[in-house]
């Protein structure tokens, strides 16, 4: 599978959809965990970087 390429306040797309409908969420912090922010709900989870890796579907970027 290819590496998709995601920076600190891009929007993605996760595979999974979240309880609350939404599929976008913000990256808003980066390290060996993945912090993102749900963009339906404001929900935040905190991600091992392999698994994010596995659940993002696509890179939705900002436009600047
Ligand atoms: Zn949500």
């Amino acid at each position: 599978m290819e590496e998709k390429k995601y920076e600190l306040g891009d929007i993605v797309e996760l595979k999974k959809k979240h309880p609350c409908g939404s599929l976008q969420w913000e990256v808003v912090r980066m390290g060996a965990d993945i912090k993102i922010r749900c963009l339906g709900c404001d929900h935040l989870v905190m991600i091992p970087r392999v698994k994010f890796n596995k659940q993002l579907k696509k890179v939705v970027r900002k436009e600047n």
